[in-house]
């Protein structure tokens, strides 16, 4: 089997790395020759765009790509299943709900402050204003927004929050109201970084896809290392690519599970595994703590043909804490959109057969909502860890965020009431183990100090020679939400490496 030379193999294709490679492709050249780079991108799922890709007309496979059946006519079932978002080219992009809030003050300054790195928002300007114009990230206009999003938003303002919309990614959108997270917009009109696909293209980048990557090829040199290439399985076979740079973008779980197998993480878990130590290959997880409160009304509350996806949101700040640690955030999801049918047939609400069914069905998609609560940037001593064999997540249990949860719910019933719901959900959990609901990061986070990171702020391993991380793992702390954050990280990770690795004088 002949072994693929390139100058640089970018490792998942999804949300961050096609990102990288287009970047990378675009403005890198080989130092000593000036020649323009081989790249190679290799993703575990497949591609199912091929061709023309256009905003708001859509791609014949992505209508069909909804459903459990056109999983199997994919032969995608291993990819449905998949942990901790679709293997897929576009990765989680192309499944995510489109909800963003742009980094605050608050991220840049704990990103400075707590890793002493210079992510700041100058030094991000430039990889914030390219990710908000290719997915054009946007609030809806007010003409879309449904009657639940009015409601949530004046309810807010009386009870004295800064509600507004939350800008989300659309190019061609016709606010349809049907479109909701998980779901795909049919037409693309939902922004994925796939729309950076046509740029690494025309700048060369192979594409290699239902390629999974086994291992990176590390060589142990003194206490560290440096990177030799990958081994994928593609087609049933091992494979062998070689490259001197590998930047990982796997994902905040796939990442740090592929860098395990390759010897490179925490002594205690590799044993005899391991060729480089770092001790924080797959710790310091962190993200947001999500729950849906459950609501009905008497009367429609939306209708199709209106609708945002974005919803109205607000946050609420701890007023203990003065850096931004356990901000709530508070939004109309649900009450922004149609609800799909099938979970209204499930919805606590419905009545459990026959008649009362049928009854509350004939309605119950324009009148059934449900109002979000997260805890989001929970203190930074508390973070949970991935299984490095699995990539399941585990995290420990936290008083601080039942706290906060149960404020985020006395305030989400009061808004309700507000709003007129005839009935709330009376469920909710007492407390909340989990965390993430996929938006998680920290799994080999940047920062100046190998003791509690994995790559330093030009996104290069601490001890392995030409290994980058620029997916959901690669930023230390949770904001609001991590699709755009990702992005970013593939924006910006690949400025940084060109301009470290692969310009003039480099
Ligand atoms: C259903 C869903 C809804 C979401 N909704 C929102 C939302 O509304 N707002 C928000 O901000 N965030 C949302 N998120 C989270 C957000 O989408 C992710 O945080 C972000 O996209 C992660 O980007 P990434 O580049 O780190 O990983 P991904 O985009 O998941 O990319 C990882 C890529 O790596 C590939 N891969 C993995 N392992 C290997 C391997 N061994 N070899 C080769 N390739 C491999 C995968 O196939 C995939 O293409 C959602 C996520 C999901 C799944």
């Amino acid at each position: 089997m002949a072994v693929k030379e390139y100058d640089l193999i970018v490792v998942g294709a999804g949300t961050a790395g096609i990102i990288a490679a287009a970047r990378i492709a675009e403005a890198g050249i080989n130092p000593t020759t000036g020649d323009k780079l081989r790249i190679g991108l290799i993703d575990a799922g497949a591609q199912l765009f091929e061709g023309e890709r256009r905003a708001g007309y859509g791609h014949p496979n992505r209508r069909r790509l909804m459903p459990q059946i056109s999983w199997e006519e994919f032969e995608m079932i291993d990819s449905f299943s998949w942990g901790f978002g679709p293997k897929m080219v576009g990765g989680s992009s192309v499944w995510w709900g489109g909800h963003a809030v742009l980094p605050v003050d608050l991220d840049y300054e704990n990103w400075s402050s707590e890793m002493g790195i210079d992510w700041t928002r100058e030094n991000m300007k430039e990889a914030v204003d390219d990710v908000v114009e290719m997915y054009h990230f946007h609030a809806a206009p007010e003409e879309a927004w449904s009657k639940g999003d009015k409601l949530f938003r004046s309810a807010a303002i009386d009870m004295g929050y800064d509600a507004k919309g939350m800008p989300s990614p659309r190019k061609n959108c016709i606010f349809c109201g049907f479109i909701g997270s998980g779901h795909g917009c049919k037409y693309d009109a939902k922004g994925t970084s796939l729309w950076y696909l046509p740029i690494a293209e025309a700048n060369g980048v192979e594409l290699i896809d239902k390629a999974e990557v086994e291992q990176v090829i590390i060589e142990k040199r003194g206490a560290g290392g440096f990177v030799k290439g990958v081994y994928y399985r593609k087609d049933g076979q091992i494979q062998e690519a070689r490259a001197e740079k590998i930047v990982m973008s796997c994902g905040y779980a796939g990442t740090p599970v592929v860098l395990a197998k390759s010897g490179y993480g925490p002594r205690d878990e590799l044993g005899s595994q391991l060729i480089v130590e770092n001790n924080n290959v797959g710790r310091n997880l962190d993200g947001d703590t999500t729950y849906r409160i459950g609501v009905v009304f008497d009367e429609a509350i939306k209708e199709a043909g209106r609708g945002t996806t974005g919803s109205m949101y607000f946050l609420d700040e701890d007023p203990d804490y003065q850096d931004g640690s356990g901000v709530l955030k508070i939004w109309s999801t649900d009450l922004d959109k149609i609800t799909y049918p099938h979970t209204a047939a499930l919805s606590e609400f419905a009545p459990a057969f026959g008649h009362a069914h049928m009854d509350f069905m004939r309605t119950a998609i324009s009148r059934l909502g449900t109002i979000g609560v997260s805890v989001n940037r929970p203190p930074t001593h508390i973070k949970g860890r991935l299984n490095l064999q699995t990539g399941a997540r585990t995290y420990p249990g936290d008083p601080y965020i039942d706290r906060r949860m149960n404020e985020a719910r006395e305030i989400a019933l009061e808004l309700a009431k507000r709003i007129g719901s005839q009935e709330i959900s009376p469920r909710f959990p007492a407390t909340f183990r989990g965390r993430g609901g996929g938006h998680t990061n920290g799994t080999c986070r940047a920062g100046s100090d190998r003791r509690n990171s994995v790559i330093n702020q030009n996104f290069e391993s601490h001890e392995v020679e030409g290994l980058f991380v620029v997916d959901a793992g690669s930023y230390p702390r949770a904001g609001i939400y991590s699709g755009f954050y990702a992005a970013l990280m593939g924006a910006f990770g690949a400025r940084r490496i060109v301009a470290n690795n692969f310009s003039r004088g480099a």
